[in-house]
């Protein structure tokens, strides 16, 4: 089955050699049909659940995209499932819904960084290698996965990492699950979520959580405009050790004790961001990212507000498992 939610993968410059483009302009038939011709050995199935930019993708796409992965799950007469998505935010949805759906049967995100008419796009190669992987039976019990660049990915570990390179993909802490190609995949080590069910219940509606980008010299107020719309969670995108000037960290202590769920990353590209480095976070109330990324901490701190978790300890044991 074959979602298509639009992005640069279905992008339109309307000349080979255009900067500017379209997201999300060519139909999932059309280009299901382009597929189809390459004469890869699977049937696919279309459905439009959106056509835009992933940048505007918010809850009534994830909603109908996580109704339609279960569905798809459930029915036997589907083996995989394909999600044509932008590539701005597919890490979030990737997370989204590796956090929310069980991991047998694979769910593969794909994009594409230029657009169906440049030239030496590499819209239709990802297409057709994510078509590989999702029919794969080795695919099976690796959750949610990103295909790019001619990479795998998993949901937990993938980032865009360049704004316009077609190897925009990086893994972190773990590089690519497999290499793909359309005439080749192989597999770099064993399924790793072998019969695990959905970590996270579906939630009726997500909270507001946000992200805080630190920056030198900053101040607090950044943190209490925050509070006083209401955020239920906050992610520091902090510096280096996910750290922030103290007038921030105190700012966000007291916003803790107001009941909102802090947790600190960082906005360095990579690396784990520990518990009581620089940051007293036991006496503060702070959780740590571990090795997640602002946006996909802020897609694990949604999952657990909307749940009824904000409790540091429990907040830090989801980060620690994750
Ligand atoms: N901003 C658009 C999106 O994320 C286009 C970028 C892309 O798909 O590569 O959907």
């Amino acid at each position: 089955m074959v979602l298509a939610t639009g992005g640069t993968i279905a992008g339109s410059a309307g000349s080979a050699i255009a900067r500017a483009y379209e997201p999300g302009q060519i139909g999932i038939a059309e280009m299901v049909a382009e597929v189809r011709a390459l004469g890869l050995d699977a049937e696919l199935i279309p459905v439009e659940i959106a056509a835009i930019g992933s940048q505007d993708i918010g809850w009534p796409e994830w909603a109908r995209l996580h109704a339609e992965c279960r569905a798809a799950q459930a029915d036997p007469a589907i083996d995989g499932i394909i999600i044509t998505h932008g590539t701005d935010t597919a890490e979030e949805t990737a997370w989204l819904l590796d956090l929310t759906l069980a991991a047998g049967k694979p769910v593969v995100l794909v994009g594409a960084m230029r657009p169906a008419d440049a030239v030496g796009s590499d819209g239709m190669r990802n297409f057709a290698n994510a078509v590989r992987v999702a029919s794969d039976p080795q695919a099976h019990d690796r959750g949610v996965m990103v295909v790019m660049g001619d990479a795998v990915f998993a949901a937990r570990d993938v980032r865009k990492a360049a704004t316009s390179s077609i190897d925009a993909f990086k893994g972190f802490p773990r590089g690519p699950l497999a290499r793909v190609t359309p005439s080749s995949l192989d597999w770099f080590g064993p399924p790793d979520r072998t019969g695990s069910l959905a970590r996270y219940q579906w939630p009726d509606t997500l909270p507001r959580v946000a992200i805080l980008h630190a920056g030198a010299g900053m101040d607090e107020m950044p943190v209490q405009a925050l509070a006083a719309i209401g955020c239920r969670g906050i992610v520091l995108a902090g510096m280096g050790q996910g750290n922030a000037p103290a007038a921030v960290l105190d700012a966000l202590e007291a916003t803790r004790h107001a009941g909102v769920a802090i947790v600190r990353s960082s906005r360095v590209d990579e690396g784990i961001v520990e518990r009581n480095l620089e940051v007293d976070d036991d006496a503060r109330g702070f959780a740590v990212a571990r090795a997640l990324g602002p946006a996909k901490s802020r897609i694990l701190l949604m999952l657990l507000v909307a749940s009824g978790i904000s409790d540091p300890a429990e907040v830090q044991a989801a980060f620690d498992r994750a």
